[in-house]
């Protein structure tokens, strides 16, 4: 079926560290179109399995494929330039580079060089205003990132992904250290990119926003998932009470 050709999927997805099995065969498949949610225990293997998929590390096997490309193991560029685009746990923006610059230097996924290249490109320039209009921080263009507050980065960062036209966005908790104001807003943007037809995979210890927010929710326990479904089915499905109360 065309739906599951232009799916994200992982197939028996395994990555250890010493005797650890972070990830221990993991086959996930997130649908195109949804606002797809990860959640599951500490230590579950959440963060090891997103780091995969982006090609933040390599698995020791197993399979990722995006829209029915094979995209294991591939550099993180490379991922992001097939359309896979993600924000970080601990938010990644230059300190030091004001808002707009922030918003430049990811433009041109291919090398810093080109990055930089593309900072004096005014079609760039425009998009990134635009965008940062869009996420409502606008006004802070010439501020470095590291005066404006932890939400405002994290709607920095979310705007920098969005230079790169990704069709799937993997968000590394996006409501973590954000004031609830701004995880509104973030939630807001979430649905209005997802209604224009972008694909969402969230890791988000916030349940309220997990289950006000997400379409269908994957449950990981010990590296794979245990649970999956729409909010309301894994909330009271048994296994799920179990790996949070650590049964
Ligand atoms: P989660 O994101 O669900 O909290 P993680 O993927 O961070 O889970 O961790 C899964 C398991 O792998 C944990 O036992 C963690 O301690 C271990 N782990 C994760 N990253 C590393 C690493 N770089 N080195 C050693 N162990 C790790």
């Amino acid at each position: 079926a065309p739906a599951a050709v232009r799916s994200l999927e992982t197939v028996e997805l395994r990555k250890s560290f010493g005797g650890v099995h972070a990830v221990d065969g993991a086959s996930v498949t997130f649908r195109p179109g949804r606002i797809n949610a990860l959640i599951g225990p500490n230590g579950s293997g959440k963060t090891t399995f997103f780091n995969c998929v982006t090609g933040m590390i390599k698995p020791d096997s197993g399979t990722v494929t995006y829209r029915g490309d094979d995209i294991t193991g591939r550099a993180p560029h490379r991922i992001a330039a097939a359309g896979v685009g993600r924000s970080f746990q601990l938010c990644r923006v230059f300190p030091r580079m004001t808002v707009l610059e922030n918003m430049l230097v990811g433009v041109r996924p291919e090398g810093l060089v080109h990055r930089l290249r593309g900072a004096r490109n005014p079609a760039d320039i425009a998009k990134a205003r635009e965008l940062l209009r869009r996420v409502g921080i606008d006004h802070l263009e010439a501020s470095e990132a590291r005066d404006i507050s932890y939400g405002q980065q994290k709607l920095l960062e979310l705007a920098g992904v969005l230079m790169t036209d990704p069709e799937t966005i993997m968000l590394d908790e996006p409501a973590g250290g954000v004031n609830p104001a701004l995880i509104g807003r973030i939630g807001t943007l979430v649905r209005e990119l997802n209604a224009e037809g972008r694909t969402f995979v969230i890791v988000e210890h916030n349940m309220d926003m997990v289950m006000s927010l997400s379409d269908h929710v994957v449950v990981f326990d010990r590296g794979r998932p245990i649970a999956e479904g729409t909010p309301a089915e894994v909330q009271s499905d048994p296994r799920v009470l179990e790996a949070y109360l650590g049964i």
